[in-house]
């Protein structure tokens, strides 16, 4: 198989051994230990800047990327998608913590959640965070009398769904009428929390959101959401005089797990969908707002890869094989959780066929604890082989837990030759931190 073309950073040595970044997979197996999660600075670095040139090209100054931060959340990517001119989502009092403890402005922070909790509020505007992105009218109610109460006018942004189906999972769709997720500009509630928050002395209505989605692969999502934005936003100008100043189109570009996953241009999807915006909001005659996009899978899902060792290789012959790691669900929850596609590959034999079929499977207590089922590695793959998962800095290391009370793995950063420890590998005592004898 040609690894390079899932992702140009993962190539083979003459050795046969993997390489990620340009460095040897199973030496760092061995330098750092398994389970292990590497991350490619490089990737993440010129990942962002598809986004922060082509919107500039698009917008110029007019224009803000942001950092959805639960794709990744740990204080090294803050401060690096912070270098690269980015601004921050973030959906928890954790993550806006975080954020903060790697010297993010809070005034580039977007605070998301479908379900803020009044400390989750209170903590936002005592530091001063930016910009709400409000769900629903009683969060917006939440907000202003705790912005009141502090004497504060707080920014907010308003969470919409246009009522599109982008054609990807059940599980990532946000967009639809029906979607857990804001208010739907097609039953009118969009329009009315819109008209109340105008009259609320503890919010600034600074503008809009939508997200319709993740695993998103056709520009034409967002022209078709961007459509029925903008087409509000003119209506809030017709019947109410207001301007928006802010729109957030949200994040959701596709990235590839498997070689037959479909590969998306982005910066290409970004220059249409800006002439289409920019033609549209001419058109209505409505100031073009500040347009911010919040992507997080596309900048960190293929700067990362797991890696494990092989334990149990168990063959029950006439059934199925399965291949054990010392990693689980608990590193890696995607297949589980919505049966992701994932590549996954014998580091120590990069170049040798692959006709042995198998599961691989993790070590927690559960049937259901996959990482990949019906897979093809080499044959005669056995206990102690360096095995490596690609694509998986997204939605990994963020959805990990210590179910069976196993410890989180590192997070090394793969960087110009060498590598540092971005994320600290937790210890049986980090473990035990909380509980109480
Ligand atoms: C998750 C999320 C994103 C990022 O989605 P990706 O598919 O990771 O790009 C952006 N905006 C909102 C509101 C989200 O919930």
């Amino acid at each position: 198989m040609n690894y390079n073309s899932l992702c140009e950073n993962i190539s083979v040595n003459e050795q046969g051994h993997l390489t990620f970044a340009g460095q040897d997979v199973v030496i760092l197996a061995k330098e750092y230990s398994t389970p292990l999660y590497l991350m490619d600075e490089a990737r993440i670095r010129s990942n962002c800047r598809v986004y922060t040139n082509t919107l500039r090209e698009c917008f110029g100054e007019n224009a803000l990327p942001l950092y959805a931060s639960k794709a990744a959340s740990f204080a090294k990517m803050y401060s690096i998608v912070s270098e690269e001119g980015f601004g921050t989502d973030v959906v928890s009092s954790g993550e806006l913590y975080t954020a903060l403890l790697a010297g993010i402005d809070a005034k580039n922070i977007f605070f998301h959640s479908n379900n803020k909790t009044d400390a989750d509020i209170a903590y936002g505007i005592d530091k001063g965070v930016g910009h709400f992105v409000v769900d629903n009218v009683e969060e917006l109610d939440a907000i202003n009398e705790i912005a009141l109460s502090k004497g504060v006018r707080q920014g907010v942004l308003l969470r919409l769904t246009p009522g599109i189906d982008p054609h990807t999972y059940a599980a990532v769709a946000t967009g639809k009428v029906d979607s857990k997720f804001g208010s739907a500009i097609e039953t009118g509630q969009a329009k009315s929390i819109a008209a109340y928050a105008l009259t609320l002395k503890g919010i600034k209505l600074e503008g809009f959101h939508c997200h319709v989605g993740s695993q998103v692969f056709d520009a034409d999502v967002y022209m078709r959401s961007a459509e029925i934005m903008l087409s509000f936003f003119k209506q809030m100008k017709d019947e109410y005089g207001y301007e928006t100043e802010i729109f957030d189109m949200g994040g959701g570009f596709g990235v590839r797990y498997v070689q037959s996953d479909p590969y998306i241009d982005i910066a290409e999807s970004i220059r249409i969908t800006a002439n289409f915006v920019k033609a549209k909001a001419l058109e209505l005659g409505i100031k073009l707002p500040l347009i911010c996009m919040e992507p997080g899978r596309s900048i960190v899902a293929d700067a990362g890869m797991t890696v494990y060792t092989a334990g149990t290789v168990k063959k029950i012959t006439g059934y199925k094989n399965y291949v054990s790691i010392d990693g689980s669900m608990a590193d890696n929850p995607r297949y589980a959780l919505y049966g992701s596609k994932y590549t996954v590959i014998h580091a120590g034999r990069a170049l040798d066929e692959c006709n042995f079929e198998c599961s691989l499977v993790g070590r927690c207590c559960e049937s259901g604890d996959i990482i990949q089922e019906n897979i093809m590695l080499p044959d005669g793959i056995k206990r102690g082989d360096v095995i490596a998962v690609a694509t998986t800095g997204a939605y990994n290391y963020s959805m990990s837990s210590n179910y069976n009370r196993l410890t989180r793995p590192p997070v090394v950063m793969l960087s110009n030759g060498t590598s540092y420890v971005a994320v600290k590998r937790e210890s049986l005592e980090d473990i035990v931190r909380n509980d109480v004898l």
